[in-house]
């Protein structure tokens, strides 16, 4: 559930990952300075495969077999991130621990509201205690060994808790919502359940970039007009208001270079972080820039919060039979009454986990489709196509640059560095006149 609404909150790129400052520069970083190529440098013989090929040649081989092992890596922890769940989650149906935990909060007290509230906390710290091993290896330990992380453990601790207590608030919030939901309409909470949480998700991300993503990071306006006036004329000449460009101190956690749009309506924003900002070119900047313009543009915000509004639609229909289906067969032994009884959510969680998991590489190619847009947006309002390619080699830091196409359909929610690279020399070849000078 977690993971979905960060999905929402950092739309164009999770960097909420474990990361300290008085580190030594990681070992998996690519060259900071990446220079055109002479294949890419424009010419009569221009060529958008040759200068792409160029480009690729410039990342040493080991660094590509680093990023390509972190990133193949993470295919894997999809996998084991929902078996490990699915296993917690039937621990604490056939331990009846779930059960107990509603005894007791019914002890507790018997206002509804409140009685769930109580077993929420209750079975949110039990879960997160016993996803804590996998947690701190891929969060943690994985991070740091694959040189992106600059926490140290004691921060990193510090933002667990803190995403901790938000889940309790704010996922608390929900799970009472949808318990009273099921309780008053029995035959169709499926369908007011979905209202719900469409309504929920939506508040959320309204409210992330000002009440959430402070709490783990400092985010500042972008004042240094060398990098900023580049910035707000593009913005301008797209009809963004120039106040929404942002800059945020990612390094605390991370050494990702990254970007993203976030938040809608009034309190929607374009944020460049820090790793980007130092070690990115101008030209690179500008590239990255004219993508986040481009969801910015083409609503992607609002795009997003309607595919995951049918998603969550076709998640509450499925749980209305998954869970009667399951509840018939295992209610007793677990001594779950029915829908409507609290000790039910970590078999919400597990059906829910099942449906999400095997919708991935939809969601995956969604996202990925809006960054081909944005990508092609950035290229033709920026007009940095060699910016472009740097910024793609850049993020091939924690992203596997030349995946097979199967591979790229099921698991990137981002074009691969190899298609971006030659995306933008193809933009080149096609407008070699801007940069002949005749
Ligand atoms: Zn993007």
């Amino acid at each position: 559930m977690a993971t979905a609404l960060c999905c929402l909150i950092y739309f164009c790129a999770i960097f909420r990952a474990p990361s300290a400052l008085a580190q030594p520069p990681a070992a998996n970083q690519m060259p900071s300075v990446i220079e055109v190529p002479a294949e890419a440098q424009a010419s009569p013989h221009f060529d958008a495969t040759a200068a792409t090929n160029a480009y690729l040649a410039q990342i040493p081989a080991d660094k590509t077999a680093r990023s390509d092992a972190y990133f193949e890596g993470g295919y894997w922890m999809i996998l084991w991130d929902f078996l490990y769940g699915a296993a917690v989650a039937l621990l604490l149906l056939n331990l009846r621990w779930s059960a107990r935990m509603r005894d007791l909060s019914e002890r507790v007290t018997r206002f509804k509201p409140v009685h769930t509230f109580v077993y929420w906390l209750q079975c949110l710290f039990a879960a997160t205690v016993l996803l804590f091993p996998l947690t701190v290896y891929e969060d943690y330990f994985r991070e740091h060994k694959y040189g992106l992380a600059t926490q140290t453990f004691g921060p990193w601790m510090l933002d667990q808790i803190k995403g901790f207590g938000l889940d309790a608030v704010l996922l608390g919030l929900l799970v009472v919502l949808l318990f009273g939901v099921v309780r008053r309409l029995p035959r169709t909470w499926w369908i007011w359940g979905a209202v719900v949480t469409i309504l929920f998700t939506t508040f959320i991300h309204l409210i992330g970039p000002v009440y959430i993503n402070p709490l783990f990071n400092q985010y500042t306006r972008l004042n240094d007009p060398k990098i900023a006036e580049p910035i707000l004329s593009m913005a301008r000449a797209n009809g963004i208001p120039a106040k929404d460009v942002y800059t945020m101190d990612a390094s605390r956690q991370s050494t990702r270079m990254s970007a993203n749009v976030s938040g809608f309506a009034n309190t929607m924003r374009i944020t460049l972080n820090d790793n980007l900002l130092r070690r990115g070119s101008p030209e690179e900047i500008q590239a990255v820039m004219g993508h986040e313009m481009g969801h910015y543009v083409m609503n992607h915000i609002y795009k997003t919060l309607m595919f995951f509004s049918i998603m969550i639609v076709l998640t509450f229909v499925y749980l209305y039979w998954g869970l009667v289906w399951a509840l018939k067969r295992w209610g007793e032994k677990w001594q779950i009454r029915s829908v409507g009884d609290t000790a039910v959510l970590p078999l919400v969680v597990l059906l829910a986990s099942v449906f999400i998991f095997a919708i991935t590489p939809i969601l995956n190619t969604f996202i990925r489709t809006q960054e081909y847009e944005a990508d092609m947006y950035g290229l033709n309002t920026s007009r940095q196509p060699d910016g472009a390619a740097q910024a793609a080699i850049h993020v091939g830091e924690y992203r596997k640059m030349n995946p097979g196409p199967v591979e790229e359909w099921i698991f990137f929610d981002h074009p691969s560095g190899r298609n971006r690279i030659y995306a933008a020399m193809r933009w080149k070849a096609e407008n070699l006149k801007l940069f002949t000078g005749h």
